[in-house]
């Protein structure tokens, strides 16, 4: 059986040659995250040069994910690097400390308007929340609070408001700049750390359109605010072409209770609107440093598919761990099984909705059909923007979708849908009367398909301009006409 959800790696310096990044692809990595947190732009420009040299080499679809660092909330540093800081002890966030002047008592600042952001009562959280800090009062520029959870605390460590809040726009001015950057590298997808507001993806996308990229704008959703109202978890959903359920700063923002419904939530809001989901962050944590998973994290990922999300992802585990291609394998192999457990083909056909689109139509009626019909072995999708595809792909089912395409921008970006398989294909050169037949025997080529079988297409009548998609066939291999 053929993995159908997708898989993300973080690159980072565990992956940063040629040998590793083709093992990788082989392991099965179908999109490369590349984070604009670390690296220079011309590691950057880099890297991206090496993963299509050897995608290309091996002849795998891979998607490049540029990640904008976005606000993410730091403290300065400490004058020996880190500090112990004990429960029940004062201490101070100050936004006038010098840079590097830390110690056990406070620590500076690069947020200047936290002190306007918190009030007293509220809880900070350090290091990915494994310290937390109440806030006793606030003076000037000084965040005054006392220990709750204490521990170590080192350099430039994140901070989060429990419960959210925290009023940073969504871009800051190395986000602009790395705008630019990503656009220059050609990235299929960029990725926007803590938005608030659908106006911010907005903003993004205009800025990323201006410089000439058409990358896919993915909403990572990490703050609280963005998943307490429904609509605007929806409009946000809407003004992108994909979510990422960014697990770690949302985690430590509503608490891990919460954080169960919410993955399920956000999974499912995407799929009802037509856009791709991607959920992240320590799905297989432990294997940063051991060579196989733990149970709870075999079944994280099987949930995640379970749930529907197209894609699961790797971070430091592919970044900067010690076995990053078994861990790939191990993913993998927990998303093929999970896939073999009915419901993840039991498919709700949307039979109550009213659509408007005839795309959504074809694409609709051609999951019932090959849901329906015992003999469909296959789906093949002619098409120039993907988004039949990936309505095709918004519905349950365990048919595999080959989606046939001219362009390539359009198949890369199909390497983050789910049960979707890009394969290029330029019907605009061929006779009418050949397309069918020559589109098929793409299948039987890779034998995935043989004499006898019945398949579903779908095209427009007038293929090579956008949303044409008007017609569904029913074939049967050698019957062609
Ligand atoms: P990050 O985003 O890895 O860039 O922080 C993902 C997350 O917060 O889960
Ligand atoms: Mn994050």
């Amino acid at each position: 059986m053929k993995r159908r959800t997708k898989i993300v790696t973080t690159l980072g310096p565990a992956t940063d040659n040629e040998n590793a990044l083709r093992e990788l692809f082989i392991a099965g990595a179908n999109v490369v995250r590349m984070n604009f947190s670390h690296g220079s732009a011309d590691d950057h420009l880099k890297r991206t040069e090496m993963v299509r040299r050897v995608a290309k080499e091996i002849g795998h679809n891979v998607a490049i994910l540029g990640d904008l660092q976005g606000p993410k909330i730091r403290i300065a540093r400490f004058k020996n690097t880190k500090v112990e800081v004990k429960q029940g002890q004062p201490f101070v966030f100050d936004g006038k400390l010098e840079n590097d002047a830390g110690n056990e008592k406070q620590v500076g600042i690069d947020y200047k308007e936290l002190p306007n952001d918190c009030k007293v009562g509220d809880i900070l959280l350090l290091d990915d929340g494994r310290l937390e800090f109440e806030v006793t009062a606030i003076d000037g520029s000084k965040v005054i609070t006392e220990v709750i959870i204490g521990g170590q605390l080192s350099n430039n460590k994140g901070i989060n408001l429990k419960g959210g809040g925290l009023s940073a726009p969504a871009l800051t001015n190395k986000d602009m700049e790395d705008i630019k950057l990503a656009a220059q590298m050609g990235v299929d997808y960029l990725a926007v750390s803590f938005p608030r507001t659908a106006e911010d993806i907005r903003f993004a996308e205009k800025l990323a359109r201006a410089a000439g990229s058409n990358a896919g704008i993915v909403a990572k959703i990490e703050r609280a605010e963005t998943v307490s109202c429904d609509e605007t978890l929806d409009e946000i959903i809407k003004a992108s072409s994909a979510v990422m359920v960014a697990r770690g700063d949302l985690g430590v923002e509503i608490g891990d209770a919460e954080l169960i419904g919410v993955q399920k939530k956000i999974i499912q809001r995407a799929r009802a609107l037509d856009r791709a989901v991607i959920t992240a962050t320590q799905m297989m944590e432990s294997m940063i440093t051991n060579a196989i998973p733990t149970r709870a994290e075999v079944f994280d990922v099987a949930n995640a598919v379970l749930d529907g999300t197209d894609a699961v992802m790797l971070s430091a585990e592919t970044a900067m761990g010690e076995h990053p291609i078994r861990v790939v394998e191990a993913m993998s192999r927990v998303c093929i099984g999970a896939e073999r457990q009915k419901s993840t083909q039991i498919s709700g056909h949307r039979v109550e909705l009213q659509w408007t689109e005839i795309d959504e139509t074809i694409a609709m009626a051609a999951m019932f059909a090959a849901n329906h019909l015992s003999d469909i072995k296959a789906i093949v999708c002619l098409t120039e923007s993907g988004s039949t595809p990936l309505l095709m792909s918004r519905i349950r089912s365990g048919m595999p979708i080959y989606a046939l395409t001219r362009l390539k921008e359009t198949k890369r970006k199909m390497a983050l849908y789910r049960g979707v398989e890009a394969i290029s294909f330029d019907p605009t050169v061929l006779a009418r009367h050949d397309v069918n037949r020559l589109a098929v025997d793409e299948l039987v080529k890779r034998d995935v398909v043989k004499e006898g079988d019945l398949i579903l297409l779908t095209k427009g009548d007038h293929m090579g301009i956008l949303g044409g998609t008007n017609a569904l066939k029913i074939l049967k291999v050698g019957k062609i006409v």
